[in-house]
């Protein structure tokens, strides 16, 4: 495994231990709650700076701090299969839209945000205190694990997580004005088709297809790199601008 490789493993591995801490700031429910009173709680501001940061650095939030990814890539000890994903990624935005329908509809309701408290519901800024959020904590935990189990890998992130869209919006706008931002660009005549970037790749996307095809954008890209660090052709980049490797 290389350095790089290692460091991003460990950060989404402290990631994950320090999730009861930070489990609120990523609560589906508590921004519905805030948005039900006119607050804007915590969850809220993560997933717009989610949003914010996704414009210049696509999902690499997804691939390099998520502590959702940190149990998930654990599990790849006990089942790395390939999740299916395909048309079963659309789950997610099954989820998302009416959530977030849900949330705009008694905002507006409420007379609209007034207040910003990023501690709503956590008023002591630690999200596991009792023993209720005890129960929530595991749920989230047990549904990583679960779907990693018998759905793959990353399952979570291909088929439920609430986060992803945001993300996915915002690397497809960058990706549509070609802004300087990190991706992913390669040199397909290099490639020997070894396919070891396919077998590794924890999205489980066919990566090799993606250089065949001179296009290496995909909604599903977390930017983790590593398709960039074992691809023993080096055929595979992190860019900033558009074009660098001449494509
Ligand atoms: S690991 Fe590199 S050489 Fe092998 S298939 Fe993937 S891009 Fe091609
Ligand atoms: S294509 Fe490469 S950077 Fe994207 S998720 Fe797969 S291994 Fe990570």
């Amino acid at each position: 495994m290389t350095r790089r490789q290692k460091i991003r493993k460990a950060i989404i591995l402290i990631s994950f231990l320090l999730f009861p801490i930070t489990i609120n700031y990523f609560s589906p429910y508590i921004i519905i709650d805030g948005a039900a009173q006119g607050i804007i709680a915590g969850s809220f501001i993560t997933f717009v700076l989610l949003f914010m940061v996704s414009l210049f650095l696509g999902r690499a939030f997804c691939g390099w701090v998520c502590p959702g990814a940190g149990i998930q890539e654990f599990c790849f000890t006990v089942n790395d299969k390939k999740a299916r994903g395909g048309r079963l990624n659309w789950i997610k935005y099954f989820i998302w839209v009416p959530w977030i329908s849900f949330i705009i509809a008694i905002a507006i309701l409420a007379g609209g945000f007034h207040t910003v408290n990023p501690l709503h519901l956590t008023e002591t800024g630690i999200s596991v205190s009792e023993p209720a959020a005890y129960m929530m904590y595991f749920t989230i935990v047990g549904l990583f694990v679960i779907l990693s189990f018998t759905a793959g890998k990353r399952a979570f992130c291909h088929y439920v997580c609430w986060m992803a869209p945001f993300m996915v919006i915002g690397t497809k706008i960058k990706n549509y004005f070609k802004w300087p931002s990190l991706h992913l660009e390669s040199i397909g005549d290099k490639c020997k088709q070894c396919k070891i970037c396919d077998k590794n790749c924890p999205m489980s996307l066919e990566v090799s297809r993606m250089v065949q095809s001179a296009s290496m954008e995909n909604a599903e890209c977390i930017l983790c790199g590593v398709c960039v660090d074992n691809c023993p052709q080096g055929v595979i980049k992190y860019v900033r601008k558009y074009g660098k490797l001449g494509l």
